[in-house]
């Protein structure tokens, strides 16, 4: 009992400290996505239905936590995070449901959307090739099974196997190749690795533009923020896999959740955050892609390019996740 008492005590503050609803009701989020990114979507929402919109901001986990904890009793509407495997994951754990909108089916595509309607993707995040332009030409480059092959021996760099975009990525790989013909590019990556896998994306890419590795796979919006920062770095994207599978695309999403209070303005939030309107809020300021297939990139996003995306849909991400860790286990990713 006492184990919850802390973090109940300092939801309702943060609740406290919202403006209270005026008269069309309210909707109640748990964030992944930190506050900068969403609070000026919600007041763009207020603004327009005059539904107000409470949240708490936290880790994936402690929120999907609190959400298993507080059961039927939740004050939360809405779940926000990123990455399917995650979005999966809560569905699996029976604490969303499917929320059935004409809008969302519209706005959002079938890939990028649990079956079931128990989430759907707002954003897109492209996982794809980046390179170091001074030793690499974009002809070399091909697809992510490529990367295995032993013309990429001591040239490549990864981040480590024990983040959830490499799990959702070897997940997808298991969707499209089976376990079997997975596990052979994975242990191929591993065999070209140029050094260990690294805690994160911009260590990766730090790591191709000074030269200790060539190529290596990234999330874009890593490579928007560090080409923001210098854009000197011999630094440049590649779209792989364009005459077949598509690039890898995985998405930051939200869904209803099991015991929501709100569920009609909980729909409404979440058909306004795929509309127009939004859409370019919610991806423009990670520089991600939006989800909305009408709605336009940010220059600067659009600038890297258009791609194929893969079009299996994001949620085998999540099916498969528990075969792929076993899968990079077995492979001596790290
Ligand atoms: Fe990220």
């Amino acid at each position: 009992m006492k184990k919850y008492l802390a973090p109940g005590a300092a939801l309702l503050c943060l609740l406290l400290t919202v403006p209270a609803a005026l008269a069309a009701g309210e909707v109640v989020v748990y964030s992944a996505r930190n506050e900068q990114l969403i609070k000026p979507m919600f007041d763009a929402f207020t603004k327009e239905t005059g539904i107000a919109v409470k949240f708490v901001t936290d880790k994936e986990g402690p929120l999907m936590q609190r959400l298993k904890a507080e059961g039927a009793n939740t004050p939360a509407d809405v779940l926000i995070t990123v990455d399917a495997g995650n979005l999966w994951e809560a569905a699996n754990e029976d604490l969303l449901q499917p929320a059935n909108s004409e809008v969302l089916e519209k706005n959002i595509p079938a890939h990028l959307r649990d079956p079931q309607n128990r989430w759907f993707g707002l954003s897109v995040r492209a996982r794809t090739i980046a390179y170091n332009t001074q030793k690499v030409k974009p002809g070399d480059l091909s697809t992510y099974e490529d990367l295995a092959g032993p013309k990429w021996k001591g040239r490549l760099c990864l981040r480590t196997s024990k983040k959830v975009y490499n799990q959702s990525l070897v997940g997808m790989l298991i969707a499209q190749h089976g376990e079997a013909e997975s596990e052979k590019i994975v242990r191929g990556w591993v065999a070209n690795l140029a050094t260990d896998p690294f805690s994160d994306d911009t260590k990766t890419l730090e790591a191709i533009a000074a030269g200790q590795c060539d190529v290596g796979l990234v999330n874009t919006y890593y490579y928007g923020r560090l080409m923001k920062k210098d854009p000197k770095l011999p630094l440049a994207l590649f779209w792989p896999n364009q005459n077949g599978s598509g690039v890898h695309v995985n998405v930051s999403g939200a869904g209803v959740t099991k015991h929501a209070k709100h569920k009609a303005e909980a729909v409404k939030l979440l058909e306004f955050l795929s509309s127009s309107d939004a859409q370019n809020l919610f991806a423009d300021v990670n520089m991600e892609y939006p989800a909305n297939p009408a709605v336009k990139p940010d220059p600067v996003v659009a600038a890297w390019g258009s791609f194929k995306q893969n079009p299996i849909n994001v949620a085998k991400a999540g099916e498969n996740q528990a075969a792929a860790v076993k899968l990079m286990d077995r492979a001596g990713y790290r």
